[in-house]
């Protein structure tokens, strides 16, 4: 019978025990930076102006905010990276971290470049997943044209047939190459049509073992009883869900969405609803781990304690292959290693990609750090403590 390891998310010495003393002051100076919420509106826009321009800033970029959440700007220069986490035990869910693509070509682009990181990841075996977007592969539009079951042109049928393909020959190879394959979550407006092409695939590859995985977003009011509704058809037509569960990352999107068409918004009307339902799904998963295989996606503590919790209540070992709790690069990484010392299954989001490309997850990850309220955030508060414990 398993009992609960001692364990605090606010150890900092294991949180920060890569991290040397220049790179932790770093990371302060950038992290107080990123507070001052009127700061990142400022530096956001003018980020984005200047790119626009041509203007040469990328070396600023790279050398402050992308350095802290990305893991370079091509595989190679991101194995470095990989490297150093695998000395601690801590896997990686590679994603090539380019977005808003149109054309033709560029699909054809990002679907070379996913084959390329399923090779890769094959050859380096600390890659849990690689982590796509079906938008890399066809436009927003079409997906949503999609979902709402409207005829569609010849032309976009040429290239929803060739989206298909795209997504079907990844999964093949993913199999192939024994290597799991994450599917992120989007906007609600297009998201049922990429949550069924996901389960058929689900349903075509994962019959021995989850290598294609959905995400979840359980910030939506709907989620948790699809979640169950799908896990209750891999049991019935016999082939393993892979779960991804989030929160998620949209909620101003969707909610300017609802208002601008009318459309009631798919949100949870409080925080508080959406810890509910992610736990909620937590729990059923850690359940039903003999035909779910789960990754807890969060950076939220009481969440990931809960995951140990039940583990424990369950008594399931603590390297059991089908649970793994991963966080993005450059934060939490008091829970990512933290939850690694006591051997659960750990991973890092590790996007990578050309400073230009990344741009937009760079700005979402400053306005998730930046201050509420005026408060310090948690990241920052966490380094601080380990400055002084290191009498830096
Ligand atoms: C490895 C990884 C992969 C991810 N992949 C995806 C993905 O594919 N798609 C995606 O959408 N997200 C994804 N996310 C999640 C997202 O980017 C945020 O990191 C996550 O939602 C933050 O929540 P948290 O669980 O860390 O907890 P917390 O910080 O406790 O919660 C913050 C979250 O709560 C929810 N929330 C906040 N306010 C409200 C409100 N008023 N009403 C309702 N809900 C509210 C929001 O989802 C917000 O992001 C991923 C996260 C990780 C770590």
């Amino acid at each position: 019978m398993n009992s609960l390891p001692p364990i605090s998310f606010d150890n900092t010495e294991v949180a920060y025990q890569t991290k040397s003393n220049s790179e932790l002051r770093k990371t302060y100076h950038l992290y107080r930076l990123m507070n001052q919420s009127l700061l990142v509106k400022l530096g956001n826009a003018m980020i984005q102006f200047l790119m626009s321009k041509n203007a040469p800033i990328e070396g600023l970029v790279k050398n402050t905010i992308f350095n802290q959440f990305c893991g370079g700007e091509t595989l190679e220069e991101t194995k470095i990276l990989i490297d150093n986490l695998s000395k601690s035990n801590i896997e990686v869910l590679l994603n090539y971290s380019v977005e808003g693509l149109e054309d033709a070509e560029s699909y054809y682009l990002t679907y070379q470049k996913s084959l390329e990181m399923i090779h890769f990841a094959a050859e380096n075996p600390s890659i849990r997943a690689v982590c796509i977007k079906f938008t890399g592969y066809a436009g927003i539009d079409l997906w949503t044209k999609v979902q709402s079951k409207a005829t569609l042109s010849k032309n976009e049928d040429v290239e929803y047939q060739q989206a298909r393909q795209y997504i079907d020959h990844l999964c093949a190879e993913a199999v192939k190459a024994d290597v799991q394959l994450f599917v992120d979550a989007e906007e609600s407006w297009f998201q049922d049509a990429i949550d069924s092409l996901v389960d058929e695939m689900m349903a075509k590859y994962n019959k021995e073992e989850a290598f294609i995985f959905n995400t979840y977003q359980l910030y939506r009011h709907d989620k948790f009883e699809y979640l169950k509704r799908s896990a209750e058809l891999a049991k019935s037509v016999g082939y393993v869900l892979g779960a991804k569960i989030v929160r998620g990352a949209y909620v101003e999107k969707e909610n300017q969405y609802a208002s601008k068409t009318g459309v009631p918004s798919p949100i949870n009307a409080t925080k508080e609803l959406s810890d509910i339902a992610f736990d909620k799904a937590l729990v059923y998963v850690v359940n039903n781990l003999e035909h779910i295989s789960l990754c807890c996606a969060s950076h939220n503590e009481r969440s990931n304690q809960l995951l140990l919790e039940e583990m424990v209540k369950c008594n399931i070992p603590f390297n059991h292959k089908h649970i793994s709790s991963s966080q993005l690069l450059g934060m939490s990484d008091n829970i990512t290693y933290n939850l690694n010392r006591i051997g659960i299954n750990t991973a890092k989001y590790v996007p990578f990609g050309p400073v230009k490309e990344v741009i937009p997850y760079l700005i979402r990850r400053a306005q998730e750090n930046t201050s509420v309220a005026g408060q310090t955030s948690r990241e920052l508060r966490l380094i601080e403590k380990e400055i002084r414990r290191r009498k830096l």
